[in-house]
């Protein structure tokens, strides 16, 4: 399968160097890429505590563990959020947004 990620899309903005690709993430983005034939720009992946709580994030965020990552297609985020419902009915964490799609690969659902 061709690879479309690097490491440094999915570091954190504070520029600490906290950057992990979790291999399960991948194979979702790669899929989702491959499926609405758009690239996949991350608006955000890995977070450090800092940088979580400037952002405002959640303090048991899945960016956090570098499991999450906050997307951007060509096509509506709420296209994106409604594809990845229906494929994984009953697992991953999935946040539709206004701008972006937030989709983290936790074992349980959860959705908002
Ligand atoms: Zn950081
Ligand atoms: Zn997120």
């Amino acid at each position: 399968m061709m690879r479309h990620f690097k490491r440094e899309e999915f570091a954190c903005r504070c520029g600490c160097g906290y950057a992990v690709m979790d291999c399960e993430l991948i194979e979702v983005l790669e899929d989702v890429r491959e499926h609405f034939n758009s690239q996949v720009h991350i608006n955000s992946g890995c977070r450090c505590s800092k940088h979580n709580k400037e952002v405002g994030g959640k303090p048991n965020s899945k960016h956090k563990l570098g499991i999450a990552a906050d997307i951007t297609l060509a096509v509506p985020p709420n296209e994106v959020f409604k594809y990845l419902n229906e494929k994984y009915p009953n697992k991953y964490g999935i946040g539709n947004y206004k701008t972006f799609t937030h989709i983290d690969v936790r074992r349980k659902r959860a959705r908002w």
